[in-house]
């Protein structure tokens, strides 16, 4: 069945029917980590949206090229053009190459992601492996005239590109805006106006990521590269374009502007950005000091939790919101998520455990299509994935009344339904089952009991009745009951 997806473009500010540029395949990329220290609950949010994203694209058929670039030169400390290069910067600190720091945070964001089943994208091009892409782009924005040099770096030249087009146009902010808004301190300095913005830096002689350029030896302007390598990958004109909202301005004003004056026209035909995650009220991130990476998470070990949080309670929970609204950490929200979580692992147990009736049972396929039409609803309704896992949670509703003998399912509509539980769930949402979680715990220890009662059996069927007895009994004492059934046993533990 074809699908009609819709998604929310920041540009033109509604949801339009997404249409790709080539039929049938789609191009999209998404702004990565810097790499100078660990991934935090902020990344994942982006990271899950968009691999929730590119999970459905393909489902419904596209073949797509996802870029997710990782940035290891060029974000500075202040807003990310002055200051000091962060990665650089947590190098002299701790005595390492920048490359070392660099290839340490994306070792251990690789890992991160893959224990929030986060897909690897098609391509995770490194800002350092395209120096001269970048110096290519900066030199078509001087010869079209919307930069200029100075004292060995270049500028892009904001005031005079928006005589021409507009600057502002993605984030709503128009130049006075950005000129009132930006600080007093930083000065004018080498810059021609306060609101330009750097395309290559000059490095001074300490600085030691650097490379020889027509200007000097220096370095990119963090904005560059992923209008180098979105073009270099994805052409001069590509579908997608996604990332935190905290990118919107400058970040992705600043690319918009180097496509237009560059090559005369927008790269991008909808830019996609998810919300944020608060803590308290407050945007969580690096800047501000009150972040919890994942591996604290994962582990438990920060001041702020209560508890370990597993990979998959952590992608669950930020699922259940829309990806365009906030979402408020907090130990409640993220322990409601663990039990929802756990509902829908049992749901999924049940699916697999569950005997179908010979007859035609009281859910029928009419139930399944529907469920399965109200799934796909959502998620072409810009991606909404809470009402996704709201339809996943009345299927687990349905399968209580069949396990409680209320309800029953024949084969073909078991099967049915079990397929689109697992579309949505697994391949979708993209959730898993996780050993060592409590649901994963607690299916080992189900087992064990299974092969204690299968014993049982065994020693009932050669007139052991000790053995047998001694197994109820010992169940009972721990507070199993055990019940035969015509085809073997049942039991449920009563606490
Ligand atoms: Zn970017």
């Amino acid at each position: 069945m074809e699908q009609k997806l819709f998604v929310y473009n920041t540009l033109s500010r509604k949801k339009e029917e997404f249409k790709p540029i080539t039929p049938g395949r789609v191009g999209m990329y998404v702004c990565g980590p810097t790499v100078y220290g660990d991934a935090h609950l902020g990344h994942a949010r982006p990271a899950i949206t968009f691999d929730v994203l590119f999970r459905y694209l393909q489902h419904i058929g596209y073949k797509v090229r996802y870029v997710r670039n990782i940035t290891d030169v060029g974000h500075l400390e202040h807003d990310a053009d002055e200051g000091e290069d962060k990665i650089a910067k947590k190098a002299r600190l701790e005595q390492l190459e920048p490359m070392e720091v660099a290839q340490y945070y994306t070792n251990r964001f690789h890992d991160a992601m893959a224990a929030l089943n986060v897909l690897p994208p098609s391509i995770e091009p490194h800002a350092t492996g395209h120096i001269i892409e970048q110096i290519q782009l900066v030199k078509e924005i001087m010869d079209n005239g919307y930069a200029y040099e100075s004292e060995g770096s270049v500028y892009f030249d904001v005031p005079k590109y928006n005589k021409v087009y507009r600057y502002g146009k993605l984030s709503g902010r128009n130049l006075e805006d950005v000129i009132n808004n930006s600080r007093e301190l930083d000065g004018v300095g080498e810059k021609h106006n306060q609101v330009d913005f750097a395309l290559w830096k000059s490095a001074q002689p300490q600085h030691i990521m650097r490379w020889p350029s027509p200007w000097s030896d220096g370095f990119p302007g963090w904005h560059c590269e992923c209008t180098a390598m979105g073009r270099k990958y994805l052409g001069n004109h590509f579908d997608i374009h996604g990332g935190g909202m905290d990118l919107i301005f400058p970040h992705h004003e600043c690319e918009i502007a180097q496509a237009v004056a560059s090559q005369g026209s927008d790269m991008v035909n909808y830019w996609m950005h998810n919300n944020m995650i608060t803590i308290n009220g407050q945007k969580m991130g690096k800047s501000l000091g009150n972040f919890i990476t994942l591996s604290q998470f994962f582990s438990g070990e920060h001041e702020s939790l209560a508890q370990a949080y597993s990979p998959m309670t952590i992608r669950f929970f930020i699922l259940q919101a829309h990806y365009r609204s906030t979402v408020d950490f907090s130990n409640e929200a993220l322990q409601a998520s663990e039990k929802g979580l756990s509902r829908l692992m049992e749901g999924m147990k049940n699916l697999k455990q569950i005997t179908p009736a010979s007859a035609p049972g009281s859910v029928t396929m009419d139930y399944v299509n529907e469920l399965e039409s109200k799934c796909y609803e959502a998620m072409n309704d810009d991606l909404n994935t809470p009402i996704v896992i709201s339809h996943l949670f009345d299927v687990c509703r349905v399968l209580n009344t069949i396990v409680d003998k209320k309800a029953t399912i024949d084969a073909p509509t078991l099967e049915a339904l079990t397929k689109v539980f697992h579309t949505f769930a697994l391949d979708i949402l993209g959730l898993k089952e996780e050993v060592g979680s409590n649901s994963g715990r607690e299916e080992a220890f189900g087992k064990v009991v299974d092969m204690l009662l299968e014993q049982r059996m065994i020693a009932k069927a050669n007139k052991d009745w000790a053995t047998s007895d001694k197994i109820r009994d010992s169940l009972a004492e721990l507070g199993f009951e055990v019940k035969d059934t015509k085809d073997g046993f049942s039991w449920k533990l009563n606490r």
